[in-house]
Order: C-alpha cells, then structure tokens, then sequence
C-alpha cells in the first residue's frame, strides 16, 4: 500500500505528468495552468479527491486489463480542476450571461487559461492531445456550470475537428497553433437557411478559379458565428456532375477567415436557451480562398464534415449529462428545503421516485457517453453508439429538466429559480449536432447494416 501523498508531493505529480505530455514549448501555457490551479485553491482540492478517488491514492494508476470504470490520476485532476472552475466561475456568472445574452469571453478566456479547452489539438501543434473521454469528463463539468457557456467552448472543437481528421501539417500549424497562442474561437459552418439534417441539400457554393476558389451563399445557426477567427465550411464544388457523380463527392471543405473581404455575420440569434453561447446566419460574397485553405481534397468535404461528428457527438452527449446531473442536483437540494404537509417534500415517495429516475438515467447516460468516447479513443468506429449517447442524453437532459422544474412547483416556473433555465436550455440538446430523429435514423441503419449481414 502507499499512502496518500501530501498536497505539495501530489502537485509536483500533476505538473511534471501533464507537463511530460507536451513540448518544451508549452511550459508556458502549464505555468499558466499552475498558477491558475493555485488561484482556484487547488491544494483543498487535492485533498479532497485523493480522499474520493481510488485512481488517486498516490502510485501513478494502472490501467486495469478488460473493463475498468476508474479514472486515471490525471483524468481525476482535470475533473476536479474544471468542477472548481464551474463552481467558482461559472455558476456565479450563469444566470447573467443567460439574461444578457453577452458573449462571456472572459469566463472562456479563463477557461483557455486553464488548459480547459481545445484540449484535443494535437502536441506537435502545441495542444495538450487528450483523448475524447478526456474531454467528456472536462465538459460534463463545464455544463454543470452553464450548458450556454460550455456549448460556446464545445464549438471550438467541432470547428477544429474537420482541421484535426484532414487538415496537412501546415494547415494545422497555421489555424489550430493559433488557437493555443490566445483564446480565440472557430466555427463549424455547415447547415444552411434551406438544409440541416439534410447536409447534401446544401447550396453554398465555391468555383474554382485559378489557384482560388470563390465563395457564395449563406449558413444558419452558427455557434460562435460573430466570434470565430476562423470557419470550417462546407461547400458545393461540383462543376460537371459528370466528373463528380457520387453525391457526397460534391462538397469541399474549407478554411475560412472572418477577416476575409465578403465574410460576414449576421445578427446574434435570440434562442429559447444556451443564450450565452452566440448562434448567427454568416453571408459570404465572392470570398476568395486560397487552394491552400482546401481540406485533404476537392471532394472530400462531405465525409470530413460528417466524420467529425463521431468525435464530437461523444462530448454533445456529455454536456447533456452534466446538465441532467445539475437539474438532479438543484431537486435534490429542494426537496430537502421545501416543506407541505407537514414534511419535507423529499419524504414523499411521489417525489423520491422522481429523484430516483433521475439518477438512473444519468448514470445510465454517462456511461453511454463514456462508451462512445472509449471507443473512438480506442481508434475503433463509433458511429453508432455515438449516436446512442447523443439521443439518450440529450433525451434523459430534457426529462430530468422538466422533473426539476416539477419538483420545484411554481417557483420551477420563474427565473429567479435555476431550473427553467436548465429546461430552456436542454431543448436544444435534441437538436444541434443531429436531431433526435436522425441520432435514430443513424443507429437504426448500423443495425440493420449489421442484421442483413448476419441474417440475409
Ligand atoms: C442553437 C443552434 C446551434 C447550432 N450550431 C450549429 C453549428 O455550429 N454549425 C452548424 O453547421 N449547424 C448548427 N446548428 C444547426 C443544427 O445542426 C440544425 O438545426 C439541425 O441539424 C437540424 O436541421 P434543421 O434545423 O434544418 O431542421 P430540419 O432538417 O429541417 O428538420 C426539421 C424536423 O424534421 C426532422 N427530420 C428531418 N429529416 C428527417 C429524416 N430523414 N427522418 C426523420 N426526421 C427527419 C428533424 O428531426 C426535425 O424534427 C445549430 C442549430 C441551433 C438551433
């Protein structure tokens, strides 16, 4: 047995094994992240978690053979890091930003401090190269704070992920080794005033002239639309059908600058919820893209965007549990305070059941969720559980909302509770990254891929 480590034994830990995990270049940054843990009161944190977690209880964990539920040393300190984060910046700012609908740059700003964000960009372009599960386990925290400010954060990886799958060296030096130098955001701009769940519906289009490509048409409901350095976006190309006759081979992806002459934002849209997270309509007018700015290949864009989606689905899903988690949280706590009949409402039984769902279903989801991320981590295809944890959790995220807002009665129904919010802001969950239909649309076709298979 080893004993527990002191605080300051087990900081030197977390520095020297993250910091082993990157180029010299980045100590900087990990000095950043240091001071930043220490200004959080990191070392009560420590405590706290090497009480809590078996994986911490001092020698560097093992991964155990065959299934195993613990996390590791570090995946432990990234979740105690970011659940110190939410609490003290978070929370404190949610409630505001979703009133003023403000972009909360400053909560991002200290999130990218933190080494909390873009955590999956690789370490040769200066990133820390965490794996998915990694990233479920930093943004199901995130989203317990506010699933407005975590969405905004998410984004950042579903713009870099089509850069990250198909991009070249330079691309990726260029646009993904920004983003570590300051806090800056991307975009993924693939749907369309006329075409969501249908992506081959798109119309933008780009024509390639010379060593460019000119760039028109419009996007829809953009997360970090008005914010973003840059964008993913997703383009017809196909000048002769004849040459291009496969339908996904019609699109190409691009990079795209926001300062781009004809580049330009619409308004920010006023969603049921997420407020804090901006969603806006881009225009673009004759934009000229460098070849240089095309993803792997003309062509190639349709399964660029549509691959990205199985490395991002896994951290949607876990956004959708921690806002479950908190709704479970918010009712639990207010079932032990408010009192009828007598009682407190948490000695009806119609009340524990309710509780009780909500704990099945989160735990249920997280697991999902980490199953899917697990799996991708593993290099293995994941499309379809991918899909079953973004349908399941973005589904259980709206029931235990609703719960919530139920166990709270009337004062569920006003804003100066925390759990209308929480219900406004799960809708969209069922929504963005694939619709619940079409989560079912995928999983269905994946299984009765693999029926015919095995029964035809
Ligand atoms: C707040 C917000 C943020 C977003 N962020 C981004 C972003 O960053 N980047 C981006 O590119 N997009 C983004 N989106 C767009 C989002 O992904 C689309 O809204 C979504 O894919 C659905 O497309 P749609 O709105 O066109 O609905 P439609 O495709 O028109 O669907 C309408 C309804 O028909 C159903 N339906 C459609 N086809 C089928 C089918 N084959 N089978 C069964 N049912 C079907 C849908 O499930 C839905 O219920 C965002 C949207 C919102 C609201």
């Amino acid at each position: 047995m080893h004993a527990a480590p002191t605080a300051d034994c087990r900081s030197f830990t977390i520095v020297f094994t993250v910091r082993s995990k990157i180029k010299s270049k980045m100590s900087q940054k990990f000095q950043l992240i240091r001071r930043a843990f220490q200004a959080l009161n990191a070392s009560q944190l420590r405590w706290k978690s090497s009480a809590a977690s078996p994986s911490a209880q001092g020698s560097a964990a093992k991964v155990p053979e065959g299934l195993s539920f613990a996390l590791s040393n570090e995946q432990q300190e990234y979740k105690d890091l970011a659940a110190k984060f939410v609490e003290d910046k978070v929370i404190p700012k949610a409630a505001e930003y979703d009133k003023s609908g403000e972009y909360p740059m400053d909560v991002i700003t200290e999130c990218w401090n933190l080494g909390l964000m873009n955590t999956h960009i690789p370490q040769e372009y200066g990133g820390l190269g965490l794996g998915i599960l990694d990233a479920c386990i930093v943004t199901e925290e995130l989203a317990y704070g506010c699933t407005g400010i975590q969405t905004a954060i998410e984004a950042n990886s579903l713009g870099q992920m089509p850069l990250i799958l198909a991009g070249n060296d330079e691309q990726k030096k260029k646009y993904l080794g920004r983003m570590m130098e300051e806090p800056l955001m991307c975009a993924y701009g693939v749907t369309e005033p006329i075409a969501g769940s249908d992506v081959s519906g798109i119309a933008t289009r780009a024509v390639k002239k010379g060593d460019e490509y000119i760039l028109n048409g419009s996007k829809m409901w953009i997360t970090n639309g008005g914010k973003a350095n840059w964008y993913f976006v997703l383009a017809r190309t196909d000048e002769n059908p004849l040459v291009c006759p496969t339908k996904s081979k019609e699109f190409t992806g691009f990079i795209v600058e926001r300062e781009w002459s004809g580049v330009e934002p619409g308004r920010k849209e006023w969603n049921m919820g997420q407020r804090a997270s901006d969603t806006r309509g881009i225009t673009f007018t004759d934009v000229r893209i460098p070849k240089e700015n095309v993803l792997a290949v003309q062509g190639a864009g349709f399964k660029i965007a549509m691959g990205a989606f199985d490395k991002t689905r896994p951290p949607v899903a876990a956004g959708a549990v921690g806002l479950a988690r908190r709704a479970m949280d918010e009712a639990t706590k207010y079932s032990l305070e408010r009192t009828a009949f007598g009682k407190k409402i948490s000695e009806f039984q119609a009340v524990q059941f309710i509780l009780a769902e909500m704990a099945i279903n989160v735990e249920a989801a997280r697991l999902l969720t980490q199953r899917s991320a697990w799996e991708i981590d593993l290099g293995k295809r994941n499309t379809y559980f991918a899909s079953i944890a973004k349908a399941f959790a973005a589904d259980i995220a709206n029931k235990c909302a609703t719960d919530a807002v139920q166990v709270f009665g009337g004062n569920g129904f006003n804003s100066d509770y925390p759990v209308e919010k929480l219900m406004r802001d799960a809708k969209i969950y069922q929504i963005y990254e694939g619709t619940a239909q079409i989560q079912r649309v995928i999983i269905s076709r994946e299984l009765l891929s693999k029926a015919r298979e095995r029964w035809s």
